[in-house]
């Protein structure tokens, strides 16, 4: 039986997130885009720390909301449709604490989950990537050494989202380049531990709310307890966590295309040209009529990999499939609505010039669709 059903607690989620969306994200969307470089913005974070939001997926015995991968989705959907680069601080969050609750132990999930949640208002994030190893997470290049009571990190990563912010990171770092995926280990780093800076703050495209940048490593001594996992089993870690994180991300470009949508919809009932409403014009009605099918089969793709997900079954290919349709689509339905919107659509009067630069993105991080294509491909 299939049925397409809230529960009542994912109804009420998912209420909830659209209220704090309209209220607390929707109107410093415009400022924070516009001002990135100059600070970011604590009290936003503040804001997502008084709903716990930034404790969305940590499990309830930690302090979080511990909600559901599905649960997950409707709140990143709402929180999409109001800024992606406000909800990215959460989203970086909540990667880091995915991995953390994946597979952490008893002690570090006591140590360190409870950090972000309630109201104290800490991010986290996830450190994977470097100048030389994006896609090829084989090439990672932080090197760490293991001591007699401590690992030492040594290196650089790059587009490290909330990076400078975070209260800890999940760092990947390798015991040899030379073993590639099998010499990689994943730590808990501290984000005020000696030897750990912030490089460059990158001057992005979109995302303009969330900060992004390098991490840099000089000899930062990291305790050995702080090893997630075993030794050398950091490239499983960090590919269990992306196959759980890529719907959340799927479902907030989802979102971004609702509003771009709604945005575009309202319009074209209201502009007249050639002294009629300009939706009366079949070429633009059928193409809103597109956007609206695509949009919904793309949340159906990410509610079936959160299902799986949540049934504790391999979701790895519809995790991938969810992503690539559900963000190639919000960049087809941003730039639709821009069409509909005409002139208008190209400046920042209207909202949806930032739509679409937000979510090209989510093609980007958390694996770029290329990448997915790869993971589907060999699982046919
Ligand atoms: C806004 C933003 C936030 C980010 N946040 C984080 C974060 O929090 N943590 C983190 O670790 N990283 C983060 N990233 C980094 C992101 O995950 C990487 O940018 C991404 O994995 C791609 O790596 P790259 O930029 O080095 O591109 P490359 O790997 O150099 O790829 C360049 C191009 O080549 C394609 N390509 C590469 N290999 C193949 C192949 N075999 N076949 C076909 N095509 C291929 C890619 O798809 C891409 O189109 C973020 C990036 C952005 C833009």
């Amino acid at each position: 039986m299939i049925g397409f059903d809230l529960t009542e607690e994912q109804a009420n989620y998912q209420k909830k997130a659209r209220t704090f969306a309209e209220k607390e994200m929707k109107p410093y969307a415009d400022e924070l885009d516009r001002r990135q470089g100059t600070a970011f913005d604590w009290g936003i974070v503040r804001r997502f720390a008084r709903a716990n939001l930034l404790g969305l997926n940590v499990p309830k015995e930690y302090g979080g909301l511990g909600v559901d991968l599905l649960t997950a989705a409707l709140v990143a959907e709402e929180l999409g449709a109001a800024c992606l680069g406000i909800s990215e601080a959460a989203g970086g969050t909540w990667l880091a604490t995915l991995c953390l609750t994946l597979v952490g132990n008893e002690d570090q999930k006591k140590r360190y989950l409870p950090l972000v949640c309630g109201e104290q208002g800490n991010l986290a994030g996830l450190a994977v990537t470097e100048a030389e190893a994006g896609s090829d997470i084989g090439g990672i290049r932080t090197k760490v050494v293991r001591k007699v009571d401590h690992y030492v990190l040594n290196g650089a990563k790059a587009f490290i989202t909330n990076a400078g912010l975070s209260r800890f990171y999940i760092v990947f770092a390798t015991t040899d380049p030379q073993k590639r995926q099998a010499g990689l280990n994943a730590f808990i780093v501290d984000g005020d531990a000696s030897g750990l800076t912030l490089g460059a703050v990158d001057d992005k495209m979109g995302l303009r709310a969330a900060q992004t940048g390098e991490l840099l490593f000089e000899n930062v001594e990291v305790p050995l307890e702080n090893l997630l996992g075993t030794e050398n089993t950091g490239f499983l870690i960090a590919m269990q966590t992306l196959d759980m994180s890529r719907p959340c991300l799927g479902a907030g470009a989802v979102g971004a295309a609702k509003a771009a949508f709604e945005t575009a919809l309202a319009y074209a009932r209201e502009r007249i040209v050639c002294g009629r409403p300009i939706i009366e014009n079949q070429a633009i009605s059928f193409m809103l009529a597109d956007m609206a099918t695509e949009i919904d089969a793309a949340r159906l793709l990410t509610w079936r990999a959160c299902w799986l997900v949540d049934q504790g079954l391999d979701s790895t290919k519809a995790s991938s499939m969810s992503k690539i349709f559900a963000t190639e689509m919000a960049e087809r339905v941003c730039s639709r609505a821009i069409q509909i919107l005409g002139g208008q659509g190209y400046t920042r009067k209207w909202p949806v010039e930032k739509y679409y630069r937000d979510v090209k993105a989510s093609q980007i991080y958390e694996g770029t669709n290329q990448i997915q294509r790869m993971i589907i491909s060999s699982m046919l």
